[in-house]
């Protein structure tokens, strides 16, 4: 809470501002811009280009940063998700850019393992693509994807997450290489697959044609999001992107998802910050926030909270804290906490995810020292 003016402008509106204890979730807001991005940002301001060229230049400077072939910037990782399904149906025919999403006479299937099925997911059916399942709840094998591949399908989708890896999934190694000897492309959802920097266009790399990336993660607006892949893949891409519609007038499904010109060059300078910042530093400031909040909630033990500082520092929101609560002891649950916490002043919201029985803790929306008002009211909940 930086300042008396503290979530001002929200309030003139008669908007009640929050401390988000949770993280970088879009329903709050995702991001808050680091201010290479904010300068950037401005100093676009000045003048108008057309887009088309600097769609090109900003991701060529993308795709050189993280090593990849091609990128783009799109409105979010998920319009990117919807771009790369109307690229691998409509490909670069304009007839067919703009029949979508009529899919009629087009390979309109994206396979997705049934184990891997998530929230985004959706994003991958609005061009007009249809999600078919392989594999079983239990496991995916390479027969269920050699089963699964038909003259229908357009692409196999695979979701990234490196810091659980799901030992039961058909691993993306497997994936590609079965699907590139049918010549069937890949596409992989790598949002938060951004640290080690390593990760960072890995599976591009590995010979997937298409990742997208989340800007929220990066410290960009949170309106932003990256298109990584093949040339070929990202031109087509391109083609289908409101930028395609209006610089080469044909009309193609991805005119809705606009991209201010000043968030692209915010998207170049947050990837530009993020690969060559002091991660050590980062991950050091963290640790440091978590264990000062550790520290605040230590004695609540045998009022039935207990915490745990969490360890890993793969992708976007490294530590954080688990909160569980033994409702015998504390008289209440951990969704009664979650709602407590979210009735106080200001406000501080946190979260039990579904199928999930403890509050995890980040501090990826919290601003320096927010840390200690969020220790300090969980406190005196339990003391
Ligand atoms: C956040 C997220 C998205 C959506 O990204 P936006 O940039 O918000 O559109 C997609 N996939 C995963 C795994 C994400 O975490």
């Amino acid at each position: 809470m930086a300042g008396s003016d503290w979530g001002d402008i929200y309030r003139e509106l008669g908007a009640k501002p929050i401390i988000n204890a949770i993280g970088s979730v879009t329903m709050l807001g995702g991001s808050s811009p680091i201010p290479e991005v904010k300068e950037a940002m401005e100093r676009a301001d000045s003048a108008y280009l057309p887009l088309m060229e600097l769609e090109e230049k900003a991701g060529q400077a993308i795709a050189d940063m993280v090593d990849v072939p091609a990128a783009y910037i799109t409105a979010g990782a998920g319009s990117a998700l919807t771009l790369a399904t109307a690229a691998l149906m409509a490909g670069d025919d304009d007839d067919k850019i703009q029949q979508l999403p009529d899919t009629s006479g087009m390979k309109n299937e994206i396979l997705i393992q049934t184990r891997q099925r998530y929230w985004y997911d959706r994003c991958l059916e609005l061009a007009g693509a249809k999600l078919v399942e392989y594999g079983s709840d239990e496991r995916t094998t390479r027969a269920d994807l050699e089963a699964a591949i038909g003259p229908n399908t357009a692409a196999v989708h695979y979701y990234a997450v490196e810091q659980d890896i799901d030992p039961n999934a058909l691993p993306l190694e497997d994936t590609i290489e079965i699907a590139h000897a049918r010549g069937v492309p890949v596409t992989v959802d790598a949002a938060g697959q951004i640290y080690p920097l390593d990760l960072f266009g890995k599976y591009i790399r590995m010979g997937a044609d298409f990742q997208c990336v989340a800007a929220k993660y990066l410290g960009a607006t949170q309106s932003v999001g990256l298109a990584l892949g093949t040339e070929d893949m990202i031109h087509k891409l391109s083609l289908q992107s409101f930028v395609g519609y209006e610089g080469r007038r044909i009309r193609g499904v991805g005119r809705p998802q606009k991209v201010d010109r000043q968030e692209m060059v915010g998207a170049v300078a947050a990837v530009r910050h993020w690969m060559t910042m002091n991660h050590e530093e980062r991950l050091a400031s963290v640790e440091a926030r978590c264990q000062t909040l550790l520290g605040i909630l230590k004695g609540t033990e045998d009022k039935g909270l207990k915490s745990v500082m969490l360890d890993n520092v793969i992708g976007h929101q490294p530590f954080g804290l688990e909160l569980s609560v033994d409702q015998g002891v504390a008289g209440m649950s951990a969704q009664q906490v979650v709602d407590k916490l979210k009735e106080g002043d200001p406000p501080i919201w946190t979260r039990v995810r579904e199928g999930e029985e403890n509050i995890v803790i980040h501090m990826f929306g919290l601003a320096e020292g927010e840390e200690v008002i969020v220790g300090e009211r969980i406190r005196d909940l339990f003391i």
